[in-house]
């Protein structure tokens, strides 16, 4: 590291002391996020908007900013950090991404360490943003990888997740409780916009229970023996705990970030053979180069699914109701 960058890093240092030093001092209303701590949305109160000035909201993830856009509609601006075949769990935020949460009033997150640069993020950003993670009030399962193990015999530290499994949004009602949450936070920061929020809430609302819906009767057609699930990571505990399946085991056990040692990649290869399982399920944020040699060795099948991330322009995978259809239906085939 050069000099240069070292003086520059000491001055970032002190402007976010100084940061957090005034905002300590002015800091009388309760929607500043600069001690970086999750913000309950019953303490929200509304901000101050200009005529004609829109509420700035930020989403981390454009699975959650699709949700926010749902509710917000064209009332609010809002700006979604990762694009689309961005992995949330390894994701850097960059210099515009720091300034659009600094101007903005509200950060939505999902929440429970998925996001694993996010504190980060919103003390670097400074800014009077409220930090809205849209998970609160979900009921977590335990994190990937905990499955099995003997209380406090596995290292927390030794991946990036909390206390608890992120992938909250594989299973509709989880997604229904973000939709709340998003309503009620913009309700609470922009008021003059409650009637028009709250359509937009329950109309929604209504596509996801026929979304919910619909999921039970598509994984209802697998016979019962075949409703097992192998995936690059564990993704699907909510769905498999929603919707009657299992979630075998992953070619990546806890997260994509920690590579798997050869006996859990044995294991899971015993463990394919054992139930007869006919597919790898990878998704298109992470590579799929060790899935791939899995599926190769036990002579079984790679499917791709969306699953931290939409699909791009055409992928059929550009919504959330979207993306659950897609991979519900390429699940469904798959295990039949
Ligand atoms: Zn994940």
């Amino acid at each position: 590291m050069t000099t240069k960058s070292e003086r520059l890093l000491a001055l970032l240092g002190v402007a976010l002391l100084l940061g957090t030093l005034l905002a300590a001092c002015g800091s009388t209303g309760s929607n500043t996020a600069n001690s970086g701590n999750e913000q309950s949305i019953a303490g929200l109160q509304p901000v101050s908007l200009g005529p004609g000035e829109k509420l700035q909201a930020v989403a981390t993830t454009n699975i959650v900013g699709d949700v926010v856009r749902n509710v917000g509609g064209d009332r609010i601006a809002l700006v979604t950090l990762m694009n689309t075949g961005v992995d949330p769990h390894t994701f850097v935020p960059t210099p515009s991404d720091t300034a659009a949460v600094h101007d903005a009033h509200v950060v939505f997150a999902n929440g429970a360490g998925l996001e694993a640069h996010l504190q980060e993020l919103l003390e670097s950003a400074g800014g009077n943003a409220a930090e809205v993670h849209v998970s609160q009030g979900i009921e977590f399962l335990p994190p990937p990888g905990d499955a099995g193990q003997e209380p406090g015999s596995e290292d927390l530290d030794s991946h990036e997740e909390e206390d608890a499994d992120p992938h909250v949004w594989f299973s509709v009602p989880n997604v229904i409780q973000w939709t709340r949450n998003i309503e009620h936070t913009l309700v609470a920061l922009d008021p003059g916009n409650a009637g028009y929020y709250a359509d937009n809430a329950r109309a929604y609302i209504g596509e996801l229970e026929a979304l919910d819906a619909w999921i039970q009767e598509q994984v209802d057609t697998i016979p019962e023996a075949h409703r097992k699930l192998v995936t690059n990571h564990p993704v699907f505990g909510y769905f498999a705990d929603r919707y009657g399946l299992e979630q075998l085991g992953a070619v990546y056990p806890i997260s994509p970030s920690s590579s798997p040692s050869a006996q859990e990649v044995a294991a899971l290869q015993e463990t394919i053979q054992q139930y007869d399982v006919p597919a790898v399920f990878t998704e298109d944020t992470v590579n799929p180069r060790l899935a791939q040699q899995v599926a190769n060795d036990t002579g079984i099948e790679l499917v791709p699914l969306y699953t931290g991330s939409l699909g791009g322009p055409g992928s059929g995978a550009e919504s959330y109701v979207e993306l659950m259809r897609y991979d519900v239906t390429a699940i469904v085939e798959a295990l039949q």
